[in-house]
This record gives structure tokens, C-alpha cells and sequence, in this order.
């Protein structure tokens, strides 16, 4: 060979074999196990990847049969592993290897062929990527979404079954997360997952009507109420007015749920997507229309009783005036001190029977949408201050306490039906709590939603737990004042209810049987000033 061309292949060589230790540098850098078989599968390259993930030296390694040695486990069979490099040159899997402790790894394996001039194979490549932890943990993962699959499913199936409709909205537009059938029922439009609530009730034209059959806004709904202020809503009667013009009058509970309630655990697809900050408000839908029915056929014997009541009642209120009357400016024969005593307590007692023939008169006015109330702008403190000052007289064992930082709250109201509210809640808080105690009653303005906010706190009998929900109702009364004999007709709470929410404002209570009640209620404030 000429001298310079031997000069130009020697450096050429060298060159060549300089490159080649870069690359013998280059795999034994790589965390990944690199391994190279000849056509028998015998190891002809192991890096120290592979001897750090399998626990072999190089020099073992080398010449042994790589299957053999690792007690390769494939997730096909070896022979299509096999047939898959010779077709494509490449295959991609996890395999199962056991290390030289005996423990199990799991590999991310890339593997290919590489072929000689003649297209014979010549030595596979193998890169294999330890992921034992990520796949342990991907196991328990999907065993946990499983599990909270399975929850889900078994909890949709109780709540399909229930007869109210149930379901959970998220954020300021209310979109629907979860439903129960019967939600669907009421609605009488299939609800769609994600939906916004107004959307769906524009799309499927259902309307929502307040107790007075006036059409509610969306802000006045007990649901967006309830997003919006985060407080609970309990018993808010609504009448839904259904694609097909049906209409189904029900009581709306809308729960908003405490954070450490909320399933943002859940990494069940239901609540992906779901913001930490985003109120999640659960609504239950009760349809009243076999009580509203039931009421309707009390309403022909109230009408009847009321009618042929009233004048007989009003005729010995009279006569019982007029009799105390004329005693006293000596006309007539003298009564003596007991005729006297009878006749007292025979003006009680029409009293009494006049107070329950009015609050049925109002019920059945209410009942056909006659009874009208004459808003005008009221101070409430001064109208609960009477009324507080005329009931501490007829209690001596009851201390009627006023706590309030306004002097002055004007809100839109008919005095004498409001007045009404107030004296049957406050004389319950008396008649409710016959061992005597404290009544505490608050006021509060509600600047966010310019609301008068009225509390009456009692510590008494409370009101048991299962029949909470129907005491708002006509003629319900719980049995624990029942069986005390305490009177009453079960009408007040109701009149109450209606007169509130004729209002535009709502109310509920809280109680517990044995600790006490606190009846709530709201009232609109007014924009005018007080004449
Ligand atoms: P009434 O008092 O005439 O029975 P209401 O409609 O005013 O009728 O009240 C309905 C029922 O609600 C009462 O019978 C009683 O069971 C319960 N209730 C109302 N207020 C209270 C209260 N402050 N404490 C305990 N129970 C109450």
C-alpha cells in the first residue's frame, strides 16, 4: 500500500475505534438495562443498567441465554414475541424478569432486530426500562377507582329507588353532576349530565312557580339560593310546569355541602373537572300532590265548618261583651263573682274558638287564592316590639329577650299579616316550651341579599327529627305535643308559610327534640324610606 494512503486508513481506523468508545461510554451512562443477544439468544452485551437493575455482573452475564438467566415472563407467548421481531424488526411490551434476589421487576422492554447484509439476523437489542413501582402503583390506583366505581354504582342504585327526586349541582350555573330517576320524573325532561340548570329548563321550556303561582326567576330558586349564599334551604314549595304544560307542586331542600363532604377526592370521572372553589349544592325534590290532594278534600269541610261557624261564634262573643258590659255599667241585674268568672272565661274561650275560625277562614282563602296582602314599607322593629310587649303578658315564666344592632329596619310588608307570623311563632316558642326559659329572638340585616333576617329561639320540646319535614303542612302537629295534650289546630305554621312567601321572603327552622327550635324567616327590606 502506497504510504499516504496507509496513513489515511490508519487514522481512520483510529477514528472508528474512538467513536466506538464514545458509544461503549454512552450505554454504560444509561440508567436503562441495555442488552445485546446473537440470533441464540446468548449475551453478547450487558451495561451497568443491567447489572444494577438485575443484580449480575457483566462478565456473569455474558454468554448465558438472556431468558434463561432473567426467567423471562411475556405477557404473549415467546414464539409471537418472536415472530413479531422477525416480520416487523421491533417489538414493545412489558415482561416480568426475576433479579439475581429471586424478587420480581417489571420492564418496559423495546426490542429489535438487527439483520447483516444478507438480511440474516445478526443480534437483538434490548432496552429495558425498570417500572415494578409505576405499575404497583397504577395496580392500586385502578383498584381504587374500581372500588369508588363500585360505591358510585351501588349508591346510584339506593337513590334510583327513592321516590324523591334527588341531585347534586356544581357551581354558580348549577350544572347537574349526579341524578336519581325520579329526577327525572319530576322534571318530566331527561336531565343531562354537565348541564347547566337554566339551560335545561330553557331547552326543555319547564317553568318553576312560587307558592302564589307567580313565575320564579332563577335567582329566586331555592337551589341557586342556596349556591349563592351557601345557607341550607329546607321545605321551599315550588310548582314545576313540565315540557307537556302538566304541573307537579313540590318542596325543595337544597343542601349546599361542607368542603370535607365534597367527593373532590373522587377521581371518579363524575367529579373530574370538578373546582375545589365550585359549591357543590345537593337538591331533593319532594312531589306533594297526593298531600295537596288530601288537603282538598279537608278544604270542603273546613269551608263548611268555617261558614257555619263563624256567626255563632261572633254571637256569643257578643253576647258574652255585652253581658261583662252591662254588669259593669249597673244595668241589669248585678252578676255576682262567679257568674262573673263564667262569663270571662266564655269570652276566653270564643276567643279561642274565634282565633281558630279565622286561621281556617285564611287557610281556605289561601287555598283558592283569595287571601290578598297589602305590602306597605313598615319598621319591623317596632311591629316585633308590640308584639313581643303583648305576649310577655300572658307568660310569667318566660323571659322574651330582643337581640338586634339596628334601631330601625324597614322592610315591604302587610303589618297585620306579618304581626300575625310573629304572634303565632312567638306564642309556639311559649307554648312549646312549658317548663318556661328564655325566648331569644333576633334581627338581622342581610345587606348581600337585602333580606330582613328574624330568628325566635326557643329552648323547649324541639320537634322530633322524622316528622320535621311534613310540620309545615295543614293540620300537622308532631306527636310529641300531642301526647302532652298541649292544644293547638296545626294551622299556624302554615298560614305562616304562606304569608312569608307571599312575601317574597322564606322560611325554616332548625330543631331538636328535647334541646329547643329556632324558627327563621326572611323578609325583603325596602328601597323607600319610612313616612
Ligand atoms: P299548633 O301550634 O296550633 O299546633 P302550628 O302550625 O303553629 O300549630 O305548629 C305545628 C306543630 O309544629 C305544632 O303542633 C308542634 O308540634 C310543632 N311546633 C311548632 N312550633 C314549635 C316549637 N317552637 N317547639 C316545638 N314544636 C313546635
Amino acid at each position: 500500500m502506497h504510504y499516504g494512503t496507509l496513513k489515511k486508513h490508519k487514522s481512520y481506523l483510529l477514528s472508528r475505534k474512538n467513536q466506538l468508545d464514545l458509544q461503549g461510554r454512552l450505554l454504560e451512562l444509561a440508567h436503562d438495562a441495555i442488552i445485546v443477544r446473537d440470533p441464540e439468544s446468548n449475551i453478547v452485551l450487558w451495561n451497568q443498567g443491567a447489572e444494577h437493575l438485575y443484580g449480575w455482573t457483566a462478565r456473569e452475564a455474558m454468554g448465558q441465554i438472556t431468558h434463561t438467566l432473567l426467567q423471562t415472563r411475556f405477557p404473549v407467548s415467546e414464539d409471537d414475541v418472536q415472530n413479531i421481531l422477525e416480520t416487523k424488526g421491533y417489538w414493545e411490551g412489558d415482561l416480568v424478569h426475576t433479579n439475581r434476589e429471586g424478587e420480581q421487576v417489571i420492564v418496559e422492554s423495546r426490542q429489535i432486530l438487527e439483520r447483516d447484509a444478507r438480511s440474516k439476523p445478526m443480534a437483538i437489542l434490548e432496552i429495558n426500562r425498570d417500572v415494578t413501582e409505576r405499575r404497583r402503583l397504577e395496580v392500586i390506583e385502578r383498584k381504587l377507582q374500581a372500588e369508588q366505581k363500585a360505591k358510585l354504582d351501588f349508591l346510584q342504585l339506593i337513590i334510583d329507588e327513592l321516590p324523591v327526586g334527588i341531585y347534586l349541582v356544581r357551581g354558580l350555573e348549577a350544572r347537574f353532576v349526579l341524578f336519581n330517576r325520579a329526577t327525572t320524573s319530576v322534571w318530566g325532561a331527561e336531565v343531562k349530565p354537565g348541564q347547566p340548570l337554566k339551560e335545561f329548563m330553557e331547552d326543555n321550556n319547564i317553568k318553576l312557580l312560587g307558592a302564589n303561582g307567580q313565575e320564579l326567576s332563577f335567582q329566586q330558586l331555592a337551589t341557586y339560593q342556596a349556591i349563592m349564599t351557601g345557607a341550607n334551604i329546607y321545605q321551599f314549595q315550588e310548582v314545576v310546569r313540565r315540557p307537556d304544560g302538566s304541573v307537579l307542586p313540590i318542596l325543595v331542600g337544597a343542601i349546599p355541602l361542607k368542603r370535607d363532604d365534597a367527593p373532590y377526592r373522587f377521581s371518579h370521572d363524575l367529579f373530574t373537572g370538578i373546582d375545589p372553589d365550585e359549591r357543590l349544592v345537593l337538591v331533593v325534590h319532594q312531589d306533594v300532590t297526593i298531600l295537596k290532594k288530601t288537603e282538598a278534600l279537608k278544604e270542603e269541610f273546613i269551608n263548611l265548618a268555617t261558614h257555619e261557624l263563624r256567626t255563632p261564634v261572633t254571637v256569643l262573643a257578643m253576647g258574652a261583651d255585652m253581658l261583662l258590659a252591662r254588669s259593669a255599667r249597673g244595668h241589669g241585674q248585678p252578676l255576682d263573682v262567679r257568674q262573673e268568672k263564667i262569663v270571662q272565661d266564655m269570652r276566653q274561650a270564643t276567643r279561642q274558638l274565634s282565633k281558630i275560625t279565622e286561621d281556617m277562614v285564611d287557610a281556605t282563602r289561601l287555598q283558592v287564592g283569595h287571601l290578598q296582602v297589602k305590602q306597605k314599607p313598615t319598621d319591623l322593629l317596632v311591629l316585633v316590639t308590640q308584639v313581643i310587649d303583648r305576649l310577655q303578658l300572658t307568660t310569667p315564666i318566660h323571659q322574651i329577650n330582643l337581640h338586634t344592632s339596628v334601631d330601625k329596619l324597614c322592610v315591604f310588608i302587610d303589618a297585620d299579616r306579618i304581626e300575625q307570623v310573629l304572634a303565632n311563632l312567638l306564642s309556639n316558642a311559649i307554648k312549646y316550651s312549658p317548663q318556661g326559659g328564655p325566648i331569644d329572638i333576633t334581627i338581622k340585616e342581610e345587606t348581600r341579599t337585602n333580606e330582613a333576617l328574624l330568628q325566635v329561639k326557643d329552648g323547649g320540646l324541639g320537634i322530633p327529627a322524622n316528622q320535621q319535614s311534613r310540620i309545615f303542612g295543614r293540620f300537622e302537629r308532631a306527636d310529641n305535643v300531642k301526647a302532652m295534650h298541649i292544644g293547638g289546630t296545626g294551622l299556624g305554621l302554615y298560614l305562616s308559610r304562606e304569608l312569608i312567601e307571599c312575601h317574597g321572603g322564606h322560611i325554616w327552622f332548625e330543631s331538636e327534640e328535647g334541646v329547643g327550635s329556632t324558627f327563621c324567616f326572611t323578609l325583603p327590606l325596602c328601597s323607600e324610606n319610612l313616612s
